[in-house]
């Protein structure tokens, strides 16, 4: 099964949905950043919510970014994605040792730790992008993300993002679904979705068992009917390019590249997001240097 992500809503309109199956993305990001079992289940988690967030957006050039950084071993980590279905994203430390729960689940919480912030920005192509920021809950990601919907855009919503790391290290299964509660919606239907969402098996679960977004919606609005409105193929994708990386060396300034030129008289730049390398000859920083006069 390919990863797609859906949106929807249930018929009567007081609640909207948005589920993602992301395994494929998660294990492309497991291989370009050779992460440990904790560091991609968090980084997986970030990735899967920024694929549904980024259905969230209106326009095709939008953009959003999710950070998160507790101050604990896996540093910060960051999802960027667009609305058309690409997502990148990269944790600042990829080797997280391994904590187990005494459930026996990875301990995602304490690898990305409690003392800090997430924070989500969404670039609507205005002249200020804008930010959203709280602090930090669990560093499980899915509550720390209710709690930016319920602080920051005043919506009620309910957050699971799941992903099962191998025990050799692969990633064999990751989604999720986000249910947000219309301002109209009445208060037996929240009862009903509260319900489903406490007795629902972990996303991760139903993945493996072979269900699609449709299939877990269903699940999770139980006897509630929905209404599917748009489904979309989401992918890693990494835009990096050699004008993109001009741009960011330009924006270094004068000074900085002359030392560059005299000091190094080279320079290689690799992508956070996919880790290509982009080489720069002594000729080639002169040029770029000459553009930033
Ligand atoms: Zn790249």
């Amino acid at each position: 099964m390919k990863d797609y992500v859906i949106r929807g809503a249930s018929k009567n309109g007081e609640l909207r949905f948005f589920c993602a199956i992301t395994t494929d993305i998660v294990e492309k990001a497991r291989q370009i950043h050779e992460c440990s079992p904790v560091s991609i289940a968090a980084l997986g988690r970030l990735l899967t919510a920024g694929t549904m967030m980024g259905m969230m957006l209106k326009s095709i050039n939008d953009k959003l970014t999710l950070q998160i950084n507790g101050k604990g071993p896996s540093g910060s980590i960051v999802v960027v994605a667009d609305s058309g279905g690409n997502v990148k994203g990269y944790i600042s430390n990829p080797n997280v040792d391994l904590f187990i729960k005494d459930n026996g689940k990875l301990d995602v919480g304490k690898a990305v730790g409690t003392d800090g912030v997430l924070t989500v920005i969404k670039d609507l192509g205005l002249k200020e992008p804008y930010m959203g920021q709280i602090p930090i809950e669990s560093g499980e990601i899915a509550e720390d993300l209710t709690s930016y919907f319920a602080i920051s855009e005043q919506i009620p919503t309910a957050v699971a993002l799941g992903v099962f790391v191998e025990p050799e290290g692969c990633v064999s299964a990751s989604g999720g679904f986000i249910v947000q509660v219309m301002p109209d919606a009445s208060d037996e239907s929240i009862a009903t979705i509260e319900s489903n969402i406490k007795n629902i098996e972990s996303i991760t679960k139903l993945i493996t068992m072979g269900n699609s977004p449709e299939n877990i919606i269903e699940k999770v609005f139980g006897t509630m009917e929905v209404e599917i409105y748009e489904d979309l193929q989401i992918d890693y994708i990494c835009d990096c390019s050699e004008e993109k990386i001009d741009r960011v060396l330009i924006s270094l300034g004068k000074d900085e590249l002359e030392s560059m030129v005299e000091e190094q008289g080279q320079a290689e730049i690799t992508c956070h997001f996919c880790n290509r390398k982009y080489c720069y000859s002594k000729a080639q920083l002169q040029d770029i240097l000459q553009k930033s006069l």
